[in-house]
């Protein structure tokens, strides 16, 4: 059976480069662990380890993660080149 999570070594998109504009910043104090961002980044650019983990490797600064974080945990911020 297909799933539609995508992970990391085998992302949609490949790695991103230099091209993000935005950078997903997490604030571990206010993680509650319900694992939203981990299920909705299309990328698979998040990890489950004892508070999500985002690889910046993959990460497309979509921002998906800090709409669905239920709890303002993720904040975008702009990526300084
Ligand atoms: S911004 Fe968030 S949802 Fe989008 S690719 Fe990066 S980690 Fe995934
Ligand atoms: S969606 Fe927010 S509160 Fe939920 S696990 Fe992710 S960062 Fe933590």
């Amino acid at each position: 059976m297909k799933t539609t999570i995508s992970y990391p070594e085998k992302a949609a998109m490949g790695k991103t480069g230099s091209w993000r504009v935005f950078r997903p910043l997490f604030h571990e104090d206010k993680c509650i662990k319900c694992w939203r961002c981990w299920i909705f980044c299309p990328e698979g650019a998040i990890s489950r380890n004892e508070l999500p983990s985002i690889n910046y490797d993959f990460c497309k600064g979509c921002g998906v993660c800090a709409n669905e974080c239920p709890v303002n945990t993720i904040e975008m911020g702009r990526e300084e080149k």
